[in-house]
């Protein structure tokens, strides 16, 4: 028989898995703790399991864990960057961010991105295929693995390569998975997903009850201003409406992120309008300095453009953050490790 892969399964796939082979409810909460607390690697260490079960485990389940290829260290701040291949050799991006003592890892969902965003290195690869739930888990189980410190605390932000509404399925059975006491036992707090914004998804996942928060890839105030840098982009009064919906569902606020790139959306009007469309919604305001790279004719906004788009906001805006130095050079180079490996084979 094909050996299915573990790490796949969501945990009621897998509670369902084990009562298909007669066996009693709680040896899959077991086979979670192994998996994902202790980051067991073969069926044969779960030692509370019965020897029995595990080689019949083992005769039909593989343990997944991708392959280290590459590492960088950011030059500017304590973010590391990962390329990390999976079985069937594609590479994907993982970023471990520090800052003020708090852990971040920066996740990617899928392998490259179909949307094309034109100032996104991921966008500007193309797109190969989704990730699974067991590869998007990979990731952070390659850093439970040897890069953080047992039981610390870490956050996951699904803001590396891809669309994360673009592959739903896998994405619930993953978040199901950090969120569960037996598997990683992350509050819901600490997992972000953002998302160029897809309505009818964002919808979707409000109507879920949502263990999870969201971030708004808003990046313009315009229809026309979004199209041009996203062609993806939905109508904006929709993708706000649905929005909302997600924080009320959530009881808590969305953030809307804004990647400032000098003259396509740094305008006084676009901070007004930007206030504007903020103002007393659930939202919070996450100021992104574009990073830039190789090959893309956008440039940052300069920092004096930076601060007087602040102090535009300020006054009516909600809670505005500026991302400064976290994983910024790293971020500017999300995809990039990708494809300097790919133009190299
Ligand atoms: N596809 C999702 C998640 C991955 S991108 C999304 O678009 O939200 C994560 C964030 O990185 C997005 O807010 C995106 O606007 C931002 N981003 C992409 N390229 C960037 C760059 N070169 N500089 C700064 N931020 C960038
Ligand atoms: Fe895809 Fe997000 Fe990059 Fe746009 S910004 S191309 S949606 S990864």
């Amino acid at each position: 028989m094909d050996k299915r892969i573990i790490n796949d399964l969501s945990a009621n796939e897998l509670a369902e898995a084990i009562a298909a082979m007669g066996e009693k409810r709680h040896r899959a909460v077991q086979i979670l703790k192994w998996l994902y607390q202790k980051g067991a690697a073969s069926f044969a260490g779960m030692t509370n399991l019965p020897r029995g079960l595990r080689e019949r485990l083992d005769e039909r389940f593989i343990i997944s864990a991708p392959r280290l290829v590459e590492s960088i260290r950011s030059s500017a701040d304590a973010s590391q960057k990962f390329l990390l291949e999976a079985a069937d050799g594609a590479l994907v991006e993982t970023v471990l961010m520090e800052a003020d003592g708090h852990r971040t890892i920066c996740v990617s969902s899928q392998v490259g991105c179909p949307l094309g965003c034109s100032f996104c290195r991921t966008g500007d690869g193309g797109f190969e295929r989704d990730l699974s739930s067991g590869e998007i888990l990979g990731q952070i189980l390659f850093f439970k693995s040897g890069y953080l410190p047992p039981r610390r605390r870490f956050n996951i932000v699904f803001m590396g390569m891809g669309e994360p509404l673009l592959n739903m399925r896998n994405l619930a059975a993953a978040i199901g998975i950090l969120n569960a006491e037996e598997g990683f036992g992350l509050g819901e707090k600490r997992i972000t997903v953002s998302t160029i914004g897809i309505p009818d998804r964002i919808r979707e996942l409000a109507a879920a009850n949502p263990r999870f928060s969201l971030a708004l890839s808003l990046n313009a105030t315009t229809d026309a201003a979004r199209k041009r840098l996203m062609p993806a982009a939905r109508d904006l009064d929709d993708t706000l409406a649905a929005a909302r919906e997600f924080a009320r569902a959530r009881r808590a606020r969305v953030t809307l992120e804004y990647v400032l790139i000098a003259g396509e959306n740094d305008s006084d009007d676009d901070a007004r309008r930007l206030a504007a469309l903020s103002a007393g919604g659930p939202f919070k305001l996450n100021l992104i300095p574009f990073n830039e790279w190789e090959g893309c004719p956008h440039r940052r906004s300069d920092e004096d453009r930076i601060e007087r788009f602040v102090a535009l906001l300020l006054p009516t805006a909600p809670a505005v953050t500026v991302r400064r130095s976290q994983g910024n050079d790293i971020r500017a180079a999300c995809g990039q490790l990708r494809l300097r490996r790919r133009s190299r084979d």
